[in-house]
């Protein structure tokens, strides 16, 4: 990691310590309330728990160190996802998805936006560039794209899109804080679910927007207030303590996945490995350029669906389950999600189990195919 990302992570568990007053908790207090006290001026506090909240601001405020830009927490990251759209969108704009992300978001765009009037235009990740981007409100990037691990350049596009009116929107789900920096990279607005890797222990759904636009960032925070579309204080709470260990489990999670992926090209059983940190992969020298680790996704390609689910389903330390970003390894053959992929496609999220043993049970798995 940089120095900056090592500062970064070394203050994270600090960030109370300034507020403190003699006798308060160190960990954060969960604030469960709908109604505060409010006597006289409405204005500077909370009042009501659809406008704010004192966990969610504390989480905000820790989103914000790890972003370096003020975050607006949502109930999910399609919640974060949303608000961009529906905040910023008007009838009339046309908006360019990338292809081959995460297919919820193309979902707003061809369930809901379209019938607002908005249009929305899709391209592929890898070439997310080539035809650039005049006439767009907005683009929206996933890099790495999920499940197929393609990259594009966040800076170029960035620069391409400011040139031509657009905004440039990167959901960083896969990479975290810690693994890649959209908005340093030129990008205007970050979305995150950080249901995954940030909460990290598989039992909420959260996300967030973040932005160094102080218009965007308030057109976001009305859309929360205003629809409603707000995150449970519990569920603030947990991810704030996910999140205090999120650079231990990310780094884990990254040198496994650094580990693991060139034995599985070795393996006899598997016809194709992508995974960023490879030295041959199509994704690495711009990964290496823009990225500060090749995140903990693998994809790989078995020879049938049988042979997909017989390994997933035969590995002691991988779970079935679709989502990634958890303590534990886990595996879904994406065909069953409609992905445009080989029958024995797999995704393949690597955990914080120790390496050697998880390379151990990985390769057991598939040895018996
Ligand atoms: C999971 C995920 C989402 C949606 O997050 P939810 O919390 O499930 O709403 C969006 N983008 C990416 C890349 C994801 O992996």
């Amino acid at each position: 990691m940089t120095d900056t990302a090592n500062a970064r992570a070394a203050t994270l568990a600090h960030l109370r310590k300034p507020k403190l007053a003699k006798g308060d908790p160190i960990p954060l207090p969960l604030v469960m309330a709908s109604v505060f006290h409010a006597p006289g001026d409405a204005t500077g506090y909370n009042q009501y728990g659809r406008f704010s909240n004192p966990t969610w601001s504390e989480l905000e405020h820790m989103l914000a160190h790890l972003e370096d830009a003020p975050c607006v927490a949502f109930p999910s990251g399609m919640a974060a996802i949303s608000a961009v759209f529906f905040g910023l969108l008007k009838a009339g704009d046309r908006i360019l998805v990338a292809a081959d992300g995460y297919p919820t978001t193309r979902g707003i765009g061809e369930r809901y936006l379209k019938g607002f009037g908005v249009t929305m235009d899709v391209r592929p990740t890898a070439s997310f560039l080539d035809g650039g981007f005049d006439g767009y409100k907005l683009a929206f990037v996933e890099t790495p794209s999920n499940p197929g691990l393609d990259i594009c350049d966040i800076a170029a596009v960035a620069n391409t899109a400011h040139q031509a009116g657009a905004l440039l929107v990167v959901d960083n789900t896969t990479m975290t804080p810690f693994g890649q920096r959209p908005l340093e990279l030129g990008a205007d607005i970050v979305v995150a679910a950080d249901t995954k890797a940030p909460n990290g222990h598989s039992d909420v759904l959260f996300g967030h927007v973040a932005s160094r636009n102080p218009e965007i960032v308030t057109a976001v925070q009305d859309w929360r207030k205003t629809t409603g579309s707000i995150p449970s204080p519990f569920d603030a709470w947990m991810v704030h303590r996910g999140l205090e260990t999120l650079e231990l489990r990310f780094e884990r999670m990254c040198a496994n996945a650094e580990f693991i992926a060139p034995r599985l090209r070795e393996h006899p059983a598997i016809s194709a490995v992508r995974f960023p940190g490879l030295a041959d992969d199509p994704s690495h020298n711009l990964a290496r350029a823009q990225m500060e680790r090749f995140g903990f996704l693998i994809s790989l390609v078995l020879d049938s669906e049988e042979k997909a689910e017989d390994f997933i389903n035969g590995c002691a330390l991988i779970e079935a389950a679709t989502s990634f970003g958890g303590v534990h390894t886990s595996a879904e053959r994406r065909t069953r999600r409609g992905d445009v992929v080989p029958p024995g496609f797999v995704r393949l999220a690597v955990g914080c189990e120790p390496a050697e043993e998880l390379w151990a049970a990985i390769k057991a798995s598939l040895d018996r195919l």
